[in-house]
């Protein structure tokens, strides 16, 4: 309950989407779910790019902790030649078809990143292939890691700058990928039990009617849930993806999208309030000994 009491309780503090070292986050699974104890976070999903390499060093950790661990995971999904993310919450970490579609990912994001890389060599930008694997360690090598590395090394002022300069589409080192199919990609979620979530759609920076037809192709394909309070959503962002929860009948989920402390504006551990109309996809995930993944076909 929302209540505006000097008295009133403090926030139930959820954060559904996360990022560890198991992708681009900067935090190791088990110190990511400690800062969030610390924060106050009770619910916590930590969803990385196309791995669920994380999920059970997260788990050993929550388990000191008065949280409740959602395994998860974020999807990179090739959709009408657009690249989305749909967040897998409430996986088995253990099922093969999951994890033979994550496996295929991970092959993909490795070729990708020796073609970035090769493409900045030619640039006469060196050796930040090398660089990047090394600040990847074990973890799915992704764009950020590159981008990293080019702000370390000067060649760039910003992360952003990255992005806009050398790996954003259309961009000096862009390659673009394949990802999987939004179908597919909804399949392994649903075959491991989870459920999927509409990562941040405002990013997409579609129109009403590309808008309107990913969301219904997301529900025909089985997607049940989007993200209505993300990282950085003003309100009359949350009231445009509240529109659409209830428009096109999906549950609504929150997600700081948190990659590390070292961004200071992220909401980790603030308050993301879901608006009352909208049906919450964490609804029974919370109760004590809940049977975490919930979904209908595992
Ligand atoms: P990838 O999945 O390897 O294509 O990398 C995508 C990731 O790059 C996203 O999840 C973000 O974490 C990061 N990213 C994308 N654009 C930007 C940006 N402009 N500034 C900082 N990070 C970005
Ligand atoms: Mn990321
Ligand atoms: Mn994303
Ligand atoms: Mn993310």
């Amino acid at each position: 309950m929302v209540s505006n009491h000097a008295d009133a309780e403090p926030p139930v503090l959820r954060d559904l989407h996360t990022h560890s070292s198991a992708s681009d986050g900067t935090l190791s699974p088990a110190a990511l779910v400690d800062a969030a104890a610390a924060r106050g976070i009770t619910l916590l999903a930590l969803t990385d790019h196309d791995t669920v390499a994380g999920l059970g060093e997260a788990a050993a950790a929550a388990a000191a902790h008065p949280l409740t661990l959602v395994p998860g995971v974020e999807v990179s999904v090739t959709w009408q030649g657009r690249q989305l993310h749909v967040l897998g919450l409430g996986v088995e970490p253990g099922c093969r078809m999951l994890l033979h579609g994550l496996e295929g990912h991970r092959v993909m994001r490795e070729r990708r990143a020796e073609a970035i890389a090769g493409k900045l060599e030619r640039q006469g930008i060196a050796g930040v292939g090398a660089q990047a694997r090394a600040l990847t360690g074990k973890g799915m090598v992704t764009r950020t890691h590159f981008a990293r590395v080019l702000l370390d090394r000067g060649a760039v002022g910003s992360m952003d700058e990255a992005f806009k300069r050398f790996l954003g589409r259309g961009k000096q080192a862009w390659v673009g990928v394949q990802w999987a199919a939004l179908d597919e990609v909804i399949g392994w979620i649903r075959s491991a039990g989870g459920v999927a979530v509409l990562a941040h759609p405002l990013r997409y920076r579609m129109t009403g009617a590309w808008m309107r037809r990913l969301l219904l192709a997301f529900r025909e394909a089985g997607g049940l849930g989007i993200e209505v309070v993300a990282g950085q959503t003003c309100p009359s962002e949350i009231k445009l993806l509240t529109g659409y929860a209830l428009r096109y009948g999906l549950l609504g989920s929150v997600g700081s999208d948190y990659h590390g402390p070292e961004n200071p504006w992220s909401s980790f551990g603030k308050p993301m309030l879901l608006p009352p109309r909208v049906e919450p996809v964490w609804t029974g995930w919370e109760t004590a000994g809940a049977a975490l993944p919930r979904g209908e076909d595992s």
